[in-house]
C-alpha cells in the first residue's frame, strides 16, 4: 500500500544532506532538512581553507544546494525529541513533527578536559575556526616580526596529518608576503599513541611519517598533552613554548544523544539495528551510529544513500533492505602532490595518490551537485595562497613593484 512519508532529516552533513536530496527524488516523500548552519561543510576541504585555500572550497550555502530540488530547509538547532508525539523542538521554538526521523548529527570537539585546551587551542572544524586560525598565522607575523616560533599541531590522524603537511609551505608564503625570510620556524606533530595514523598499517603509517619529515615537519610520538598555557603546550615533562596548538586529536558524539536518551555503545555511538533504525521510525546516520566504517564522509554518505532507498521503499509498502557497511577507501594529502592511499590490500603514496584524491573531491562534490557544478567547486577548493583580509598581505600586494 502507498503511504505518503513525512520525512524530517536532522543535520545539513554528509549524510544528512545526501539523504534529503535523495528522498525528495521521490513524490511519495516530503523532505525536511533541519540544520543548525546555512551552509555545508565540507570538512575534508577544511586543512586547505586554514592554509590559504579559499573558504568557498570547503563552505557550499544549502539554500543554493538544495535550490528546486524539492527540500524544505530549515535552519534551527534541534534541542529535545518527542517520541509520543514525532516531532522534534528547537532552540528557536520551533516544533517539527515526522513519520520518520533521520539524524545526522555528526561529531563535536573533546579536549578530554585536558587543562587549558578549550581555551587557548585552534581547531579548524569549520569555517570560522579556520579563518580564526589563519589570522592567528598572519597577526603574529604582524606582532612580533620574525620571531622563533612553535607551530604544534595534536593528533596523528587524518586531519593533523593533512595539515601539518600543509603548513610549513603556507607559513613561508605568508613570510613571503609580509618581507621577512627564513624565520626559524618549526612545525611539529604530537601523538599520544607509538605510530601515526593509529588504526592504519605499520607501512603506511611510516611512509606518511617520513613524507612530514621530508616537508620538515618533526613527528613526536608517545607523546600524550597534559596541558596548555597561554605560551606552552605541556608534554611529558619538558613544555613546548608555543603560541599555535592546533587541536585535532579528539571529538565525541553530539550530545544531543544523550540529552535525548538514545541507547549508547560502548564506544559512545548511538546503537543502530540492521536497518540504521535506533528506535522505530528514528534512524541515526553517519558519524553518530555504530556502524563499522562511520566516522568518515564517504560512509556517511553511503548512509545517506541507503536510509533514502528504504524510506522510498517503506512509502510503497515494500519490504526494507538491510544496511551493507561499504569499506571505504584512505586516501591522505600530505603536502602538495603527495597523498597515501590504502585501498584493501593496496598500500602506496605520492603523486598517483594526490590524483586519487582530487577525483574523491569530484565524486564527493558531484555526490551533492552535478558534474558542471561539482566540478566548479573541485576548482575553487583548489586554489592556493588566499592571505584573506590580512592588511600586511594586501598593502604588500597593492603596492607597485620597487
Ligand atoms: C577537519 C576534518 C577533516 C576530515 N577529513 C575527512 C576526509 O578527508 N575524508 C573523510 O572520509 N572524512 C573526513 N572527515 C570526517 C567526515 O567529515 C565526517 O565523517 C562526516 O562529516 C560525517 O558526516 P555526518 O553527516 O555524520 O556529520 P557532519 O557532516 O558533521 O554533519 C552534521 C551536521 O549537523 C549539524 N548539526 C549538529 N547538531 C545539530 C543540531 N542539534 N541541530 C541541527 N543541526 C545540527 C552540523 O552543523 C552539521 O551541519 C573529516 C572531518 C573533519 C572534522
Amino acid at each position: 500500500m502507498t503511504k505518503k512519508i513525512n520525512a524530517v532529516i536532522v543535520g545539513g552533513g554528509f549524510a544528512g544532506t545526501k539523504a534529503a536530496l535523495e528522498l525528495a527524488k521521490s513524490s511519495n516523500c516530503s523532505v525536511t532538512l533541519v540544520s543548525d548552519h546555512a551552509d555545508f561543510r565540507y570538512y575534508p576541504g577544511l586543512y586547505h581553507t586554514a592554509t590559504g585555500g579559499k573558504s568557498a572550497g570547503s563552505s557550499m550555502p544549502l539554500d543554493k544546494l538544495l535550490k528546486g530540488k524539492g527540500v524544505e530547509f530549515v535552519q534551527a538547532t534541534a534541542t529535545k525529541l518527542d517520541r509520543k508525539k514525532k516531532q522534534i523542538e528547537t532552540a528557536e521554538g520551533k516544533t517539527i513533527a515526522y513519520d520518520s526521523l533521520i539524524l545526522a548529527l555528526g561529531n563535536v570537539t573533546n579536549y578530554f578536559g585536558i587543562e587549558g585546551l578549550a581555551e587557548h587551542a585552534y581547531g579548524i572544524k569549520s569555517i570560522e575556526e579556520a579563518d580564526r586560525f589563519k589570522k592567528h598565522l598572519h597577526d603574529q607575523f604582524i606582532e612580533k616580526g620574525c620571531p622563533d616560533l612553535n607551530y604544534v599541531i595534536v593528533g596523528g590522524g587524518p586531519t593533523g596529518i593533512e595539515l601539518a603537511g600543509a603548513l610549513p609551505n603556507y607559513l613561508r608564503a605568508i613570510m613571503k608576503k609580509h618581507g621577512l625570510k627564513d624565520c626559524p620556524i618549526q612545525v611539529k606533530i604530537v601523538e599520544a599513541l607509538p605510530q601515526l595514523l593509529p588504526r592504519s598499517p605499520k607501512d603506511i603509517a611510516e611512509a606518511v611519517a617520513k613524507r612530514l619529515q621530508r616537508l620538515g615537519v618533526e613527528v613526536l610520538l608517545d607523546t600524550a598533552v597534559k596541558g596548555q598555557t597561554a605560551d606552552a603546550l605541556m608534554v611529558g615533562d619538558s613544555p613546548i613554548k608555543t603560541e599555535t596548538v592546533v587541536w585535532t586529536a579528539g571529538v565525541s558524539i553530539n550530545p544531543f544523544f544523550k540529552a535525548n536518551n538514545f541507547a549508547m555503545t560502548e564506544r559512545n555511538k548511538v546503537v543502530v539495528d540492521e536497518y540504521l533504525q535506533a528506535e522505530p521510525d528514528i534512524y541515526v546516520l553517519g558519524d553518530n551510529a555504530a556502524t563499522e566504517f562511520s566516522g568518515l564522509a564517504q560512509t556517511a554518505l553511503h548512509d545517506g544513500i541507503y536510509i533514502a532507498k528504504n524510506i522510498i521503499r517503506r512509502s510503497y509498502g515494500d519490504e526494507p533492505e538491510k544496511y551493507l557497511p561499504k569499506e571505504p577507501i584512505y586516501v591522505i594529502p600530505v603536502g602538495k602532490n603527495w597523498a597515501s592511499v590504502q585501498w584493501g590490500k593496496l598500500h602506496f603514496g605520492g603523486l598517483v595518490g594526490w590524483f586519487l584524491r582530487l577525483a574523491a573531491d569530484l565524486v564527493g562534490f558531484h555526490d551533492l551537485e552535478p558534474w558542471p557544478k561539482a566540478s566548479k567547486q573541485l576548482l575553487v577548493s583548489m586554489s592556493h595562497e588566499n592571505f584573506g583580509d590580512c592588511p600586511a598581505c594586501n598593502k604588500k600586494e597593492s603596492a607597485p613593484a620597487a
